[in-house]
């Protein structure tokens, strides 16, 4: 009799309780299975770098797991007896150890959550399912919660705040007498403070990657192999978040929504990655952060700022998600249908803007929140370019993605798929809040004073005529009824001609 226990690509938690002593002395039975498979590889486009970071962590997690004394079965991509599938491999694996039980952790995302519960049935063998002790909601009570009504994300926030005691005072109000500080992290960033110096990690994984391209799996992006640039390991994780923390984090929540062509990163941690892969906990990330505020070496603003996305935001969309699939994969509320524009895969256009962040993506696997929501996300939604094709290219492109946090963030907040769940208006943002927020606009083709014209910015009449083209569903909405009063005050030869620019841009999207 053995027992196998299945470990995913990004449940790399060396912590859980499986691992834990005396757990694991008491289970000498146990098999430890990972797997490289091409059902994983292949489900979309992903850039070279989540490939090669997730398939990097899953290696070293397993020389981690031997070297502690557990046995472990490894199946790399290019093995010759991989059948490239889960369950086929997992068939495989109890005729070889003669399984009689599997073991396996809940998995984050719908499409393998859907394919593991049917293991069971097609395999003969027992599965027992375990939490995979890494979020700070249960997943089961906040789907049923969110399935009856999902509640707006800041009131979620503040009972978490009160569940786990964060940013409280004695009396269990609020540190500093507000839940939010949202107003005060809202500032440009003009070259002062300096940037803060990068974390420098050089794992050369140039043999990983050339297997992986002798396997023909089809990536974007650049896999900057020799040097890769993300956490792979625990220890790499710990000191990338240590380093963020005395560099970057005092300046996080003032520069928060600021974005530039100096940094890609400019004040943001760039632990996404490495918390959803699980090499680090979201309750050790806050207890780091709360530190250096009880210490005195950061503000209130900031703190609050960088705990309500963890504590609030992480864990609202991961409700979402779970509560509202599968129909949430084919909500499309705007009845968006156009194509994304061919630059998304190469960043070679005229604004700016998009090139900026385009190109960093693709160079680095990363983009800031507000650029991927206010550029990248809001070009799509004010074009009017189809969900699921948004969804797959931001799946594809950034290393931290994966479906339960993707999906929530694209197509609810960032595309309003679904009719406001997620938020309760669209963000869509003309170049005035861009040319605010960043300095794209200075050395740009287009220019962001114009709504039409040969030179106007794009985002200018394409913003007016979403809001124009969506009027009878949007136009009710409180929270941008201001918009609607300017479009009504504009002169009709001003509507008409912003309209005709906007119809003018999108029949030549491609060329932009
Ligand atoms: C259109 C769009 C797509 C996104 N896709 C993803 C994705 O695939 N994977 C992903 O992890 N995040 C996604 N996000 C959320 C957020 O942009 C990233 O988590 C963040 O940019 C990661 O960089 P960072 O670690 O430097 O974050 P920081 O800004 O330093 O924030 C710290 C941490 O807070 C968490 N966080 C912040 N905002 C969110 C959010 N809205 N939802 C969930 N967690 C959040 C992340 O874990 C992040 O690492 C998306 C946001 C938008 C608008
Ligand atoms: S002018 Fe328009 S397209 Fe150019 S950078 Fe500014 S917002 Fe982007």
């Amino acid at each position: 009799m053995s027992r196998l226990r299945l470990i995913l690509g990004d449940q790399l938690n060396i912590n859980h309780s499986w691992l834990r002593e005396p757990e694991r002395s008491a289970s000498r039975d146990v098999i430890y299975v990972l797997m490289e498979v091409r059902t994983e590889t292949d489900y979309v486009v992903h850039h070279a770098q989540k490939v090669l970071g997730i398939f990097a962590a899953m290696r070293g997690f397993s020389s981690a797991l031997q070297a502690a004394g557990l046995k472990v079965h490894y199946i790399r991509l290019s093995d010759a007896d991989n059948k490239q599938d889960f369950i086929a491999n997992l068939r495989q694996l109890i005729d070889i150890y003669g399984v009689t039980k599997i073991e396996r952790q809940q998995a984050d995302e719908y499409r393998l959550e859907s394919l593991l519960l049917k293991a069971p049935d097609i395999l003969g063998v027992p599965v027992k399912v375990f939490d995979s002790e890494h979020f700070l909601t249960n997943r089961a009570s906040i789907s049923r919660q969110f399935a009856i009504e999902v509640p707006r994300m800041e009131f979620f926030y503040r009972e978490l705040r009160k569940q786990y005691n964060v940013l409280l005072d004695e009396k269990h109000n609020p540190i500093g007498g507000r839940w939010n500080y949202d107003q005060e992290n809202r500032k440009r960033w003009k070259g002062e403070p300096a940037l803060p110096e990068q974390y420098k990690l050089s794992a050369n994984l140039a043999e990983l990657w050339n297997e992986i391209q002798t396997c023909n799996v089809k990536t974007m992006g650049q896999a900057h192999a020799k040097e890769f640039p993300w956490p792979i390991t625990r220890s790499q994780a710990k000191a990338w978040l240590a380093h963020f923390m005395v560099t970057a984090f005092p300046h996080f929540g003032e520069f928060q929504d600021a974005m530039s062509t100096a940094s890609p990163k400019l004040f943001h941690a760039g632990i996404s990655f490495s918390l959803n892969i699980k090499l680090l906990h979201p309750l050790e990330v806050i207890r780091a952060a709360l530190d250096e505020f009880n210490a005195g070496r950061v503000g209130v603003a900031t703190v609050e700022g960088f705990v309500r996305q963890i504590l609030g935001w992480r864990e609202f969309v991961r409700g979402i998600y779970w509560a509202r699939m599968p129909d949430y994969a084919h909500l499309n509320v705007l009845q968006h249908e156009r194509p994304l524009p061919r630059w998304y895969w190469n960043g070679e256009t005229n604004m700016n803007c998009l090139h900026h962040a385009i190109q960093q993506s693709l160079d680095n696997a990363y983009a800031h929140h507000i650029q991927r929501l206010m550029i990248t996300g809001n070009f799509a939604l004010l074009a009017g370019c189809a969900p699921d094709e948004v969804d797959a290219w931001y799946l594809g492109i950034y290393i931290d993605a994966f479906e339960w946090v993707e999906m929530p963030n694209v197509r609810g907040m960032s595309q309003y798929a679904d009719g406001g769940i997620m938020g309760s208006k669209p963000y869509a943002g003309s170049a005035s809040y861009i040319n605010k927020m960043s300095d794209y606009c200075k050395n740009c083709h287009y220019d962001h004073k114009l709504r039409h014209g040969e030179k106007s910015c794009p985002f200018n009449s394409l913003f007016w005529h979403f809001h124009a083209r969506h009027a009878k569903l949007l136009s009710t909405n409180p929270r941008i009824s201001m918009t609607y009063l300017l479009w009504q005050k504009m002169s009709e030869s001003e509507r008409r001609q912003t309209l005709a620019q906007a119809e003018l841009y999108l029949n030549n999207v491609d060329n932009l």
